[in-house]
Order: C-alpha cells, then structure tokens, then sequence
C-alpha cells in the first residue's frame, strides 16, 4: 500500500491535468450544451486509462457511457457518475471563467472540477496506481456515466434498463463524498423518493370582475381549501395509508442516526431561523428530517400578483407541491391515495397532474456485506468509524440502479471536493491536495473489495 500511495503523489499532476481535461468541455444538461462532445471525451479518457470503453445511446436525451476493466476478484464493482454540470449563471460573479479551468492558491477552479467531473478523474488515477503497483486491479470495475443527473436523470431509468445486461454488477458506488470537517468518513445509504404534482382549479372560462364574486364560483379558494384538506393542524399528512406504509428503522439504523452530529444548529443559522419546526434539534431533528415524508407546496399561482390592484376573479389556480417519500412509501400509492382523498372531500375538480418522473426511495441494508466491507476499510484508512446516513433528505434516481442492477448500492469517500467546494454555484473548486487524498481513498477501498471473497 506504501508504494500505491508513493505512485499517487507521483501521479497527481497526471490527475490533475486529465481533470482539467474534462472541466474545459461545457456539457451544461439543462440547455442541451456540450454532452455528446462530453461523451466522447469521457469515452477517450477511459480508454486512455485502459478502460474498454463504448458510449450507449438513449432512446432520448443524451447517451451513457460505459466502461469496463476487468481485475482478480470474481465480483464486479460498478461506479456511477455524470458526466452533465449545473448551468453557470450568474457568470460575473466567477473569478475566473467556468469553462477555463484555473489554479489560485492551492484550488482548481471550474465548473464540475467537484461535481461530478473529478469523481471520474479519481477513480482512473487509482485504477491506474492500482494496475502499475500490483500489475493488475483487485476487482473488475464497470463505469457509468451519464449526462442527465443535473437536470433530474429523467431518461436514465429506461435507459438503464435498456442495457441492464451490460452494467451489471455485484454492488455499486455512486457519487464519491468526502470525510467530515472533523476528518469523520461517511457513508450514504439511500435517498428520499419524490412525487411531484401540479394541482389545477378551475371556474368560469374566462377571468371575471370581482363584483361577480358573490355568484362567481372561486377557483382560488377551492384550490387553498383543496390543499388544506391535505394535512392536519400538527402538519400530519390526512392521506389514507400515507404512514402505513413507512417502514420502522431497525435498531441498527436508529443508532446509527444517534451517532451522527449534531448540525442543526448550521442549518437553521444558514436560514436565518430562529427554531425548526417543534423546536427540533439534535437526535429529533435528525430523525425527522431523514425518516418523515413531506408535503410540501412549492409553489401557489392565480390570479393578479403585480403593483397596486386589480379586482378580478381569475378563472384558475395552481399550486406545484413535492412529496419527499421514504421506503417504503411509492409515488405510485401516495398519488392514488391523494386522488382518492380529494374526491371523497369533495374536490373531485380540482385535477392532479404528475410532473416529472415518480422517484422510488431506497435505504440500502446497513448489513449489506459491501456496505460492511466499506465500512471496515474506511475505519482502517481514516482511523474511525465511518457514519451511517440510512438515506439522505434529498433525492436521486438510486431506485433505478437498485430495480435494473444491484441491491448494494451506496457512496463512500472518493470525490475530491470538500462542503466549501460551492458545487452548483460560482467559483466552484476543490483544494489541489485533496484530490491525492480521493485517489488514495478510493485505490485503498479497491483493494479492499478484491479481497472479499
Ligand atoms: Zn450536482
């Protein structure tokens, strides 16, 4: 392991320069910029590192990457990743420009230098630390990358599935995260599912005077009085069902949601927040924002919202509204369920339209025998125990790996950035020196696997 981390320091201008490589192609996915010339680079890269590489055409949106090396172990890892950025908007407040990657004070500044282009460029420096040190890698790895997750992946199910023969594997790591500020691992084990409705009302035809209002039926208040009828004073959701389905957390998971820090206390400072809701915080606060499905409007429209006044009666409303879901919830259940509760409170009118694909939860064992594995070998690296996060407040497409290819699917240490790398936003960076520390991680986690047996 000496010489693997001898190599690594060696090598990482290699990595570097690689990583600049792939920073310096646009391949922005909410605009459509850049992504089959992204492909193709990401498909030389693999190639130039040895990786048998062939880019997998979608139905729609842009095509995956996929590639394959083989290694001793009789198990085959798969690493997922993108390929895709975040638009860079507002442009006057980079320092130097997105797309031109820069080096300032110990940091490489670039649009997906951290998320996600870097994981990618990692996991080929210690593959190739891997192959020049022992001669061979300790497992066979399969790469996937795909070019939609920053704008929701909302073709990768189907594609995914289309080619579920070819990428699959014995377990799978997604997006490399990075130790705590305090040098703690992590390891994340699922995600929170989505459903995502419009809700519509509707009236008169056309938008009338207000003075008809007395005779006018209101669109606007049969879509609020609608909405209100979805929760309780305590902000319960009235859904039938909607908690049957939540599966307890098994004691393992309980204390592993205790061993966390506390970091409330960021967050609600962040937001500028007095209290969280119920004064949450530690243990409680944790619990509820990793384990409680959501019901929450995103947005309200109808009728006039401009300076001064207008005294109308619109002929519509609108409301956007999330369900966050844990497992065992479906979007599929919870939408029936909130069709059912509006008819029978009488709001057969008021219509739901699904937006966007339905996103399935997933919370990955913590017995999981690669998860067991990980996390043995990020207590051996860093010197202690990993955290568990049983699955995240957000939402990712995870269901799609874990329906089409493999059950053990998680993240672990790996990625080069760090929580200031202001991924998603101007300036986005990592420090130089943690790259080395990612390729080092993740040839040490490699090694790791090829001696399960
Ligand atoms: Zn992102």
């Amino acid at each position: 392991v000496d010489e693997i981390t001898g190599y690594i320091d060696d090598h990482t201008e290699r990595g570097l320069t690689l990583l600049e490589r792939l920073c310096r192609q646009p391949s922005i996915s909410a605009q459509g910029v850049g992504l089959g010339e992204m492909a193709e680079l990401v498909s030389d890269a693999l190639t130039e590192y040895g990786v048998q590489a062939q880019i997998l055409p979608a139905e729609k949106g842009p095509p995956l990457v996929y590639g394959e090396i083989a290694g001793e172990s009789p198990h085959t890892l798969l690493l997922y990743s993108h390929y895709d950025v975040q638009p860079v908007e507002p442009l006057e407040e980079w320092t130097s420009p997105p797309f031109e990657p820069t080096r300032r004070d110990g940091k490489l500044y670039a649009r997906g230098v951290s998320d996600n282009k870097g994981d990618l460029a990692v996991r080929l420096e210690a593959i190739a630390a891997l192959r020049a040190v022992r001669g061979a890698l300790p497992i066979s790895v399969k790469f996937l990358v795909e070019g939609e997750e920053e704008s929701g992946s909302p073709n990768f199910t189907p594609a995914v599935q289309k080619y579920a023969d070819l990428l699959s594997a014995d377990f799978c790591l997604t997006e490399g995260g990075h130790p705590s500020p305090d040098g703690r691992p992590g390891l994340g084990l699922g995600v929170k599912g989505l459903l995502y409705v419009e809700l519509s009302a509707t009236g008169a035809q056309i938008d009338t005077h207000s003075a008809n209002a007395a005779v006018v039926p209101s669109p606007s208040w049969r879509l609020v009085e609608a909405l209100a009828s979805l929760r309780d004073g305590d902000g319960r959701v009235l859904l039938d069902g909607f908690y049957e389905a939540v599966r307890p957390l098994t004691t393992e998971e309980e204390e592993a949601l205790r061993a966390m820090p506390d970091d409330s206390q960021e967050l609600r400072e962040s937001l500028g927040l007095d209290a969280f809701l119920d004064d949450l915080e530690g243990y409680a606060w944790r619990e509820r924002l990793l384990t409680a499905p959501t019901c929450n409007i995103c947005g309200l429209d109808a009728g006039y919202q401009g300076p001064g006044l207008k005294t109308v009666l619109p002929a519509s409303a609108k409301a956007k509204m999330d369900f966050r879901l844990v497992p065992d919830q479906t979007p599929e259940e919870v939408l029936g369920a909130m069709r059912a509760h509006l008819d029978r409170a009488g709001y057969e009118d008021v219509e739901i339209e699904p937006i966007a694909a339905h996103e399935r939860p997933v919370r990955t064992s913590l017995d999981d025998p690669w998860v067991r594995t990980a996390a043995e070998a990020l207590e051996a690296y860093y010197g202690q125990a990993p955290t568990f996060t049983i699955n995240s407040a957000g939402t990712w497409s995870m269901y799609t790996i874990v329906d089409a290819l493999t059950e053990s699917v998680f993240s672990t240490p790996g990625g080069p950035g760090y929580s200031g790398s202001r991924v998603h936003a101007p300036d986005e960076h990592i420090r130089m020196d943690d790259f080395g520390e990612a390729v080092k991680v993740t040839a040490f986690l490699l090694n790791h696997f090829g001696q399960q047996s």
